[in-house]
C-alpha cells in the first residue's frame, strides 16, 4: 500500500511536533513517513486544542461585543441577537478540517508518505503499524525515529469522565448545548479560555483553583490584573480552594470542594464540570520497553539536548518530553530534530518561548517574570505603560491593561515582557526578537513604531525603563 517499507526517517505522531518534523526532514532530503493514528494531522492542537478553541473564543467575542458593546459605538442592533450554537459548533468544525487537511497537501508537496495507523516499536530498529482502516500490520523500518506522541489530559483521583456532563477540554469544545452553569477545575490557561467561551455564551462561570492565583507561570501582577478583568466580565473565582469530589447525577453534577485554608467546605452544582488540572505525556501503545526507552516520574521519555533517547537514533519532540507544553514548542523542537539529524546541530531557545492566553484581553509573555528575577538575585527595572494611554486602544474602546518590560538594571537588556491588553499575543513576537538579539530597551524605544498602533505601548513602556515616556 505505501511505497516502501523502509525509511530514512519515520515520526510517530502527527501533531505540531511530528507534522513540523516530517514535513522538515523530507525537504532536507529524507525519505520520511509520518504515523497517525487520530485520522486526522495536527494533533491535539489543530483536532482537540489550540484550534477549535481560538474558533470558539474568536466567535464568542464577536456575539459577546455585539450584544453588549455595541450602541456606544453607534451601532444600533435592530431585533434580538443571538447565539446559533450549532452554527458556532460548526465554524468551529470547520476550521479544524480545513487546517488539517492543509497538512496532508503539505505532506504531499513534500513527499512525505502519511501512515494512518498506531505505531508501537518492534525492537530500536523496527516499529509495527497497525492501520486504523482495520488492514494488516505493516513492519516499517527506518535510520532514525523522532517520537512526537504528545500528551492527555490529567484525569482527577476519583472523578470520572463521561465527556458529557464530566468533561475534559476535549469534551467542552463539543458540547451539545451551552450550560447553564459551568465548573471549572483549575484556573490554568486552558481553563480560564474555555471560563470566557461559555461566560460569553451565558454561562455562569465558577472557576475552583486550589493555588491562590489564576494562570500557572503568569508574572504575579499580570495574573492579578488578568483575574480582575475576568471577574468584572462575570467568572467567579473560588481560589485557594480543593476540590474534594465530584460526582454526576442524573443530569447535574455535584462538587465538594474545601477552603485550602480553614477547611471549610461547600458543595456546589453544575451542569457541566471542566477538569482542567494539566496534561501528562501520552506514550500508551508505543511498546516502549521493546526500545528499551525510559520514562522519567512525570511520565516523560528521558533525552539529551539533541533530543536523542540512550539510542542515538530515536529523538523525542513534543509534550511527550520535558519542558513547556505548547504547540509552537513541540514545532521548534521537530525542526530541530530534524536539523540535527542532518547537521548535527539545530537550536531552540528555550528562555525565550512565548506564552498566550486568548481571553479578552489576552494576556502575553516571555523570558523571566518578576518573581523569577527576585528568585535569581537578578537586578532589574521595571518599565510598565497603560492601554489607557494609548491612542489606538482608546480609539478602540479597549483599554484595559497594559505592557510591562522587566530589563537588566545596569545594561537595560531585555529579560522578560509581560502584557495583558489587547493583541497581547500578537504583541508578544516583538519582545521575542528583542529577547533573541539581546536587544536593550533603548534599542526598542528608539525604533519607530507606527501610529496609531497598540504597539506604540510597547515601544513607551520600554522607554519607561530608562527614562520618562511621553504619553503618559
Ligand atoms: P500532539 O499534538 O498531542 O500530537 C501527538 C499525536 O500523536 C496525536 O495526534 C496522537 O494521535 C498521535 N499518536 C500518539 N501515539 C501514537 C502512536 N502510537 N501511533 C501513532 N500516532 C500516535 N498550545 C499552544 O501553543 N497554543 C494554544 O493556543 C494551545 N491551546 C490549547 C488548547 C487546548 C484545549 C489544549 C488541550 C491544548 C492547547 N495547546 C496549545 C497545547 C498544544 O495542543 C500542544 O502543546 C501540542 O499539540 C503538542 O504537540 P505534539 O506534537 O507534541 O503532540
Amino acid at each position: 500500500r505505501y511505497a516502501s517499507t523502509k525509511y530514512d526517517v519515520v515520526v510517530i505522531g502527527g501533531g505540531p511536533g511530528g507534522y513540523v518534523a516530517a514535513i522538515k526532514a523530507a525537504q532536507l532530503g529524507y525519505n520520511t513517513a509520518c504515523i497517525e493514528k487520530r485520522g486526522a494531522l495536527g494533533g491535539t492542537c489543530l483536532n482537540v486544542g489550540c484550534i477549535p478553541s481560538k474558533s470558539l473564543l474568536n466567535n464568542s467575542h464577536l456575539y459577546h461585543q455585539i450584544k453588549h458593546d455595541s450602541e456606544n459605538r453607534g451601532i444600533a442592533i435592530d431585533g434580538e441577537v443571538s447565539v446559533n450554537f450549532p452554527k458556532l459548533m460548526e465554524a468551529k468544525e470547520k476550521a479544524v478540517k480545513q487546517l488539517t487537511g492543509g497538512i496532508e497537501m503539505l505532506f504531499k508537496k513534500n513527499k512525505v508518505t502519511y501512515i494512518k495507523g498506531s505505531g508501537a516499536f518492534v525492537d530500536e530498529k523496527k516499529v509495527s503499524v497497525t492501520p486504523i482502516d482495520g488492514s494488516e500490520e505493516l513492519e516499517l523500518e527506518a535510520d532514525h525515529f523522532i517520537v512526537a506522541t504528545g500528551s492527555e489530559p490529567t484525569p482527577f483521583p476519583g472523578i470520572t469522565i463521561d465527556e458529557e456532563r464530566i468533561v475534559t477540554s476535549t469534551g467542552v469544545l463539543a458540547l451539545k448545548e451551552i450550560p447553564k452553569r459551568l465548573s471549572i477545575i483549575g484556573g490554568g490557561i486552558i481553563g480560564l479560555e474555555m471560563a470566557s467561551v461559555y461566560s460569553r455564551l451565558g454561562s455562569e462561570v465558577t472557576v475552583i483553583e486550589f493555588q491562590n492565583a489564576i494562570g500557572a507561570g503568569m508574572d504575579a501582577e499580570v495574573a492579578k490584573t488578568s483575574q480582575k478583568l475576568l471577574a468584572k466580565q462575570g467568572l467567579k473565582f473560588k481560589l485557594g480552594t480543593k476540590v474534594v469530589s465530584g460526582v454526576r447525577d442524573g443530569e447535574v453534577v455535584k462538587i465538594e470542594v474545601e477552603d485550602v485554608k480553614s477547611g471549610k467546605k461547600e458543595d456546589l452544582e453544575a451542569d457541566v464540570l471542566l477538569v482542567a488540572i494539566g496534561r501528562r505525556p501520552y506514550t500508551e501503545g508505543l511498546a516502549l520497553e521493546k526500545a528499551g526507552l525510559e520514562l522519567d516520574n512525570k511520565g516523560r521519555l528521558v533525552i539529551d539536548s539533541q533530543y536523542r533517547t540512550k539510542h542515538d537514533h530515536i529523538r523525542v519532540i513534543g509534550d511527550v518530553t520535558f519542558g513547556p507544553m505548547l504547540a509552537h514548542k513541540a514545532e521548534e523542537e521537530g525542526i530541530a530534530a530534524a536539523e540535527y539529524i542532518k547537521h548535527g546541530h539545530g537550536h531552540v531557545n528555550y528562555g525565550n518561548i512565548p506564552s498566550v492566553m486568548y481571553t479578552h484581553p489576552e494576556v502575553a509573555w516571555v523570558g523571566l517574570n518578576e518573581e523569577q528575577l527576585k528568585e535569581q538575585g537578578i537586578k532589574y527595572k521595571v518599565g510598565k505603560f497603560p492601554f489607557i494611554a494609548n491612542s489606538r486602544a482608546k480609539t478602540n474602546l479597549d483599554t484595559d491593561g497594559f505592557v510591562k518590560f522587566l530589563a537588566d538594571a545596569e545594561t537595560q537588556r531585555v529579560l522578560g515582557v509581560h502584557i495583558v491588553g489587547p493583541n497581547a499575543g500578537e504583541m508578544i513576537a516583538e519582545a521575542g526578537l528583542a529577547l533573541e538579539y539581546g536587544a536593550s530597551t533603548e534599542d526598542i524605544a528608539r525604533t519607530c513604531h507606527a501610529h496609531p498602533t497598540l504597539s506604540e505601548a510597547f515601544k513607551e513602556a520600554a522607554l519607561s525603563t530608562f527614562d520618562k515616556p511621553i504619553n503618559f
